[in-house]
């Protein structure tokens, strides 16, 4: 992409009623626009980045045998006087009356949508297990809408839930959830803690919230510091395995972390003085197993092998997708702008040319450009005719890892210069293996 055909509306003043970091950038670096408290328009920058999450939280909700569906974001208030949560769920539920007078609302979560589907089709434990998942906009109406996308109204949500006949089966596809949450934060260059939570209004007893360490944090969290040294990495683990899911399971979960509605004083204060940590965190994802809550109440059962029917066991799994961009950005960030992790970044590289209309400066410029998109790789060429020090700043506040330096001086020795976003460093290296190094910087995620 050229600059200079793009819209990225850069804003240079501190926007006033942002007062966290993620919020400020994101409005400075034009990804968002407020239409409403709590509701935001992607603009192309955000809606690159937010693309780009809900890319990695759908490979790895596949590759962990997920099946994808899309539901609709209204739903008929009568599936919810059925469970039972439709007086229950309170303020926070956006209710609607159709032209016929009947009340409709914009689906908060899935539960009973995702029931509603299951009953109609599945009647056999042939058919199990099965794991529903969707990626779709939610609305709560939260009280207190604040921090731009980390705690909207309208927000972008990855919800599965799980079909299991015996509760064995469902704790199985709670612990691959797990896996599979590990393995999606850290491809997005998180380090996001399942930390034991409560399970409020969705119920259950078996339920972990992966939480962000963060200052801005709205969750106080509790935890043994041993527990932030533990890496997913490459690992392959057999999703199918009950007993690979289960170490690990056991290994990201037997020391000490909890959210402050499951803290325990007694049990936190076993752990040696020097590693007790209490901090803030960003809740980033959930994942519930709630037995036959749901699937009794809405009768959602299958024949298991003696020919009686039974209810299914079910869980219900979160992931944020558009609070994941607040939480990216408050994790990873400098005073001069947002620092994108490569799995995330909208642009894989920026161009600056340091004098626009400079025959051999441009003619270079559009020879890098050209040489990673033909390696796959998006650039962003900052082609306006502006002076350096606008551009490095802008390229500083968007966050792209990598950039390339063009100036006529550097082409004179045949060299371009290479700058790491998140060390500061440079080298001059000639262009083609400034292209090389950054291919292969990619190729590597
Ligand atoms: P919170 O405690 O932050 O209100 P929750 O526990 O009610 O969240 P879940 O039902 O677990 O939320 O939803 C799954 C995920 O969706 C959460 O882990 C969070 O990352 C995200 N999420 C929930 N509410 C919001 C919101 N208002 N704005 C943006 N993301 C949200
Ligand atoms: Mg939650």
């Amino acid at each position: 992409m050229r600059l200079s055909r793009y819209f990225m509306p850069v804003l240079k003043e501190t926007p006033a009623d942002a007062q966290i970091v993620s919020h400020r950038y994101m409005l400075r670096a034009g990804m968002i626009k407020q239409t409403a408290a709590g509701i935001y328009s992607w603009l192309p920058l955000g809606l690159k980045v937010l693309r780009n999450i809900e890319r990695i939280v759908n490979e790895e909700q596949e590759r962990a045998g997920h099946v994808p569906i899309l539901m609709s974001t209204i739903q008929p208030a009568d599936l919810w006087r059925e469970s039972g949560r439709y007086d229950d769920y309170g303020e926070e539920m956006l209710r609607v009356r159709d032209r016929h007078d009947r009340d409709m609302l914009y689906g908060p979560t899935n539960e009973e949508a995702v029931t509603d589907i299951f009953r109609a089709h599945v009647n056999s434990y042939k058919d199990l297990p099965l794991t529903l998942y969707q990626i779709q906009w939610k609305f709560r109406d939260e009280i207190r809408p604040r921090f731009g996308v980390m705690r909207g109204r309208e927000f972008f949500m990855k919800d599965g839930y799980n079909f299991d006949l015996t509760k064995e089966d469902a704790l199985h596809a709670y612990n691959r959830h797990l896996v599979s949450y590990l393995r999606t934060y850290e491809r997005m260059g998180l380090k996001a803690i399942p930390m034991r939570a409560d399970g409020g209004p969705i119920g259950g007893d078996y339920t972990h919230e992966f939480l962000v360490l963060a200052e801005t944090g709205e969750s106080e969290v509790f935890y043994d510091a041993e527990v932030t040294d533990l890496t997913f990495g490459d690992r392959e683990v057999d999703y199918d395995s009950v007993e690979e899911c289960e170490a690990v399971l056991k290994e990201f979960t037997s020391r000490y972390a909890r959210t402050d509605e499951t803290h325990d004083e007694a049990l936190f204060n076993e752990i040696p003085e020097e590693r007790r940590r209490s901090a803030r965190g960003i809740e980033v994802g959930q994942i519930f197993y709630f037995g036959t809550k749901y699937s009794e109440s809405m009768g959602a059962t299958v024949v298991n092998a003696d020919q009686e029917q039974v209810p299914v066991h079910m869980g219900s799994h979160g992931i944020g997708v558009s609070r994941l961009l607040g939480a990216i950005i408050e994790a990873s960030h400098d005073d001069k702008g947002i620092i994108w992790p490569e799995g995330v970044t909208p642009f894989h590289v920026g161009i600056v040319n340091l004098k626009q209309g400079d025959d051999e400066a441009d003619a270079a410029c559009d020879a890098l450009y050209k040489a990673f998109v033909s390696a796959g790789l998006e650039p962003l060429y900052d082609d306006r005719k502006e002076r350096a020090g606008g551009k490095f700043a802008t390229m500083d506040l968007i966050g792209l890892p990598w950039r390339i330096t063009v100036g006529p001086r550097g082409l004179k020795n045949g060299v371009v210069e290479l700058t790491s976003r998140k060390t500061g460093e440079s080298v001059e290296v000639a262009p083609e293996e400034a292209v090389a190094k950054v291919k292969a910087i990619y190729e590597a995620l």
